[in-house]
């Protein structure tokens, strides 16, 4: 079955076809390590692990590449403003590297507690200076690099495509053109490739290049990083929207630049942002929410990614604290349904336990099942999650027997991510009027009036809770709610 992606060049629904069949390359943007990631960058890195985990579904090798951020990030992605590392420094009296240690470790624990999938090579902005100079000297090489006021600029006016992603030509940009001045730059929306002199000329991360003591711009860290580990071109490059204009058009420029090859990236792929009070959730708005919020309050991070499950990628998604409430109940109600499937089965699913050839619909595990092309047909389908939730939904409530379900299940979560097989109920607290109608009921039995033990038996079942008899003593269990 083919996968088909939404593609921001060509603004249309495009079939993927690898440039090498059977492997794709695919680059994500990392987080800027001066802060906790937010829970709407998170999203974003929730949408590129459900594609991650689609094309491995469809059974591509997926080589995924994300950096780190750690130095050239201005407060503004354009060139104006402070690196948001030195903000990070002052704000709280470290050097760059114990900030940048400590929010990249924040990062990948709250990714983990999301169960997305840890990239094949995350690499830092700050290990791989050279490979930025390298590539500033290729774009010097190629006339489209100049120096000005000590700093090194990419001339936009030599690449007619500048501005692709946008559909925006040079003319359109020069109108709309509301850029702080620059005067060393030829053209506003000319971008810096290297900085030795700027308006902070006190920058403590500085490197020694061919023009100077400095520090790279934000832009030129994903375009050296992604060539050197995917190649001059590769298949997927994603990030948030608010990267379509100005970050990943300046990546496009100066990879095409520097190699000469066009479409370096053959799909680019955005993720819409999650709103907070009808805004987006942003870092600088202060009071944002991050995954340690989310367990403060007593969510399980997994119910914040079915509610994302719940959204297509290029839709708004309002947060609201009701909205994480009903995902939660959903998640909860789904995994216990899943749990009582595993009792019923006898336990979890087992490759190949099902496969008997001689019956159509008892292959479950297999592609050809009609329940298994379906879901994946919503997946493949630019990453129709929400209707993929929906076949979930469908198979649980279907009468298939509890074994195929489970097979299903195991097929499903793959992609979703949602760890549905291995989550086991909480152990209950049993409330003590319950214990107490309990004790009453155990005496009623030792004096053998079994009357009396039938009633506080009812009694309790009443308020949900089942007793039985065990060569330990009654136990008390919590009655699941009805499957689906
Ligand atoms: P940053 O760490 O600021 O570079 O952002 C990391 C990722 O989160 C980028 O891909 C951004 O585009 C994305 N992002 C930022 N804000 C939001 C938001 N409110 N919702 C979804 N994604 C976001
Ligand atoms: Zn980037």
């Amino acid at each position: 079955m083919s996968v088909h992606l939404f593609n921001t060049l060509s603004r249309r629904v495009e079939l993927l076809e690898p440039l090498h069949p059977g492997q794709v390359g695919l680059y994500c943007c990392g987080p800027t390590v001066y802060n906790f990631a937010h829970i709407g960058n998170l999203r974003t890195y929730l949408f590129e692990d459900l594609l991650r985990r689609t094309l491995e579904m469809a059974g591509l090798n997926v080589r995924h590449v994300m950096n780190i951020t750690d130095v050239g990030h201005l407060t503004s992605d354009a060139d104006a403003g402070e690196d948001k590392m030195i903000v990070a420094m002052r704000r709280e009296g470290k050097t760059a590297r114990d900030i940048a240690d400590f929010y990249t470790q924040a990062f990948f624990r709250h990714a983990d507690a999301l169960n997305i999938l840890r990239p094949h090579v995350v690499c830092k902005a700050t290990d791989h200076i050279g490979d930025m100079i390298a590539l500033i000297q290729r774009l010097e090489a190629n006339g489209f690099a100049y120096q000005a006021g000590g700093n090194v600029y990419y001339d936009i006016s030599r690449l007619p495509r500048y501005g692709v992603l946008t559909g925006q030509s040079l003319d359109d940009l020069q109108a709309g053109a509301r850029i702080e001045v620059d005067a060393n730059k030829r053209n506003p929306h000319d971008f810096a490739l290297w900085f030795t002199r700027s308006k902070f000329e006190n920058q403590e991360m500085t490197w020694d290049s061919p023009w100077g003591r400095g520090y790279p711009g934000w832009h030129i860290e994903c375009s050296a990083m992604s060539i050197k580990y995917l190649g001059e071109q590769f298949d997927i490059h994603c990030g948030g929207i608010d990267h379509i204009a100005v970050h990943h058009t300046n990546e496009i420029a100066q990879s095409e630049g520097a190699t000469g090859k066009s479409p370096w990236v053959k799909i680019w792929m955005h993720g819409e942002f999650l709103l907070a009070d009808k805004e987006k959730m942003a870092k600088s708005a202060g009071g944002f929410l991050t995954v340690d919020t989310l367990i403060e309050k007593g969510y399980d991070p997994l119910a914040y990614r079915y509610l994302c499950l719940g959204a297509h990628y290029r839709q708004q998604l309002g947060f609201s604290f009701e909205a994480l409430d009903s995902a939660a109940a959903g998640l909860d109600r789904l995994r216990r349904a899943v749990f009582a499937l595993k009792q019923e089965a006898g336990g979890a699913f087992k490759p190949g336990a099902l496969s008997d050839p001689s019956n159509r619909s008892d292959r479950s595990d297999r592609s050809d099942n009609p329940w298994l092309s379906e879901f994946r047909s919503h997946l493949f389908d630019d990453l129709n999650a929400p209707r993929a939730l929906a076949v979930v939904w469908a198979v649980m409530k279907d009468d298939l027997p509890s074994p195929q379900k489970l097979a299903l299940i195991h097929e499903f979560d793959k992609a979703l991510g949602l760890g549905l097989e291995t989550w086991t109920p909480p152990k209950e607290v049993i409330p003590q009027e319950i214990l107490r109608l309990a004790e009453a009921r155990a005496a009623a039995r030792k004096a053998k009036n079994f009357a009396e033990s039938d009633r506080l038996r009812d009694v309790i079942a009443a308020q949900g809770y089942d007793v039985k008899d065990t060569a330990s003593g009654p136990e008390i269990t919590k009655r699941s709610p009805k499957p689906v």
